[in-house]
């Protein structure tokens, strides 16, 4: 056991959320001490997940190649999604794969990745770990603040660890916000999800989104390959779907049953559970769309879903997490340097800047898709989530090559974001008058 204050570096990053050890990692090879704690040691429990076009990008600024990742056959390549649905119009089915020539002028490569993250998280950590970051496993049980200014964490079995700067990587446990009072501004209702890995090869097709009208409501679920040999299966429900009882008038409390009810409703999955055998247990978790008010302290910063919460069915989590994991190892390293004990007005608000308004603005536009889900009943799939999915692809591509130092450039994403959520609410909403 350490005593009080025993610990002191120059940054504690709280939990081992993807962008805290991306972050713990740059500044680690930067020269600085980094310690980081989580309640558990790895391998962490972590959903599959299907990255967008950004994440690559973002990997390679910390050194990290997702093609080598590939070669050990922790990866599977995404050229594209495919979308299901319901929807009464011909097109069931739909491929978004990004043009090859849109790619190459911006930048891009056309294929991502699909992956499990726990096996990448623990990659990450090795990595930090050689470069000299330091990893104690234990419950952070408070955050203690003075003013704004975090003082010091209490830990259950090594005491008081403190540092100049703090990382608030915790997810959803949101350490630091909660402990600043922060509140987060939600988008959306509670959800629910209900996931599964399932034995099944791989067709290198891409993710499979399936969009469900179902009971007046619009439900999604999603098909990932995280290995060659394996899937993640994963259905997403509002959270009242749970407490109300089936058309047949029966309770439905067990996840399982409404994982296997969902998957019999969409076609394409509609046999797949009689002939494909799990593997590991179901898991359930809860989620709602939002971001955290506060999000940067003099001396602290939050990334991932400590930060905010991206509508998952966008794809977009990693790519937030990681930037906001690149944004506060930049901020927080130039700090250090400079030998600042805190980080700038200007520096704090660029940041929730950069990154709150993203978040929001694809919140929004997700939440087009679920308010208005009978539109494409009337015009198409095709043609109804291109509406969706091109502004957001848009405003991640410029929130990647707008540096963070640009003077006005949070102002400018501003006003890009807002133009952008203007023309694609007006068009959505224009669509569902025509088709009323
Ligand atoms: C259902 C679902 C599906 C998703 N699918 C996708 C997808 O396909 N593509 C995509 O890009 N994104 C997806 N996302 C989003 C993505 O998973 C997250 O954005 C990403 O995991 C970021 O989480 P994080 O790293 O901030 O936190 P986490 O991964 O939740 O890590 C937080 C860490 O903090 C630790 N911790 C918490 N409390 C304490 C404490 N008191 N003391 C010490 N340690 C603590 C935890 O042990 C944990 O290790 C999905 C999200 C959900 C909910």
């Amino acid at each position: 056991m350490l005593g009080p204050s025993a610990v002191e570096q120059d940054v504690l990053v709280l939990g081992a959320g993807l962008g805290g050890l991306c972050a713990a990692l740059a500044l680690a090879r930067r020269g600085f001490s980094v310690t980081i704690v989580d309640q558990q040691a790895p391998p962490w429990p972590r959903v599959g997940e299907s990255f967008d076009w950004e994440t690559p990008r973002l990997l390679e600024h910390f050194g990290l190649d997702l093609e080598s990742l590939y070669a050990r056959r922790w990866l599977t390549r995404k050229p594209g999604v495919v979308l299901w649905s319901n929807s009464t119009r011909a097109d069931h089915t739909t491929t978004l794969s990004p043009s090859p020539l849109l790619m190459r002028a911006l930048g891009r490569a056309t294929v991502s990745y699909h992956g499990d993250r726990s096996r990448i998280d623990e990659f990450i950590l090795a990595r930090a770990q050689e470069a000299g970051c330091r990893f104690i496993e234990d419950r952070v049980r408070k955050v203690e603040l003075r003013g704004d200014r975090v003082e010091g964490v209490e830990t259950q079995t090594h005491g008081r660890l403190n540092a100049r700067y703090h990382i608030d990587a915790s997810g959803r446990a949101r350490l630091v916000g909660r402990a600043a009072g922060a509140r987060a501004r939600p988008c959306g209702p509670k959800m629910i999800n209900i996931r599964r890995r399932h034995r099944h090869d791989y067709d290198g097709r891409g993710t499979r989104l399936y969009l469900l009208h179902h009971e007046g409501r619009l439900v999604w679920a999603w098909n990932i390959h995280v290995d060659e040999r394996t899937t993640d299966i994963g259905v997403v429900i509002p959270a009242s779907y749970l407490r109300e009882t089936s058309a047949d008038h029966r309770p439905r409390a067990r996840p399982e049953d409404v994982y296997a009810e969902i998957l019999s409703k969409i076609e394409p999955l509609s046999g797949f559970l009689a002939s494909h055998a799990p593997e590991g247990p179901l898991h359930v978790c809860s989620f709602r769309n939002d971001v955290v008010e506060r999000i940067a302290g003099p001396n602290w910063l939050s990334v991932g879903e400590a930060a905010f919460v991206l509508d998952p069915i966008s794809s977009g989590g990693v790519t937030a997490a990681l930037r906001s994991g690149r944004f506060a190892s930049i901020l927080i390293g130039d700090a250090l340097e400079r030998g600042t004990p805190a980080l700038t007005e200007r520096e704090q608000r660029d940041y929730q800047q950069r990154l709150s308004q993203q978040v929001e603005f694809v919140n929004a536009t997700v939440r087009d898709l679920f308010d208005y889900h009978l539109l494409w009943n009337e015009v198409g799939l095709a043609f109804y989530i291109r509406i969706l999915v091109y502004p957001q692809f848009y405003m991640n591509w410029q929130n990647s090559v707008l540096p963070l130092r640009m003077r006005g450039g949070a102002r400018l994403l501003r006003v890009l974001q807002r133009q952008l959520r203007f023309v694609t609410a007006s068009t959505v909403r224009a669509l569902d008058l025509i088709h009323r």
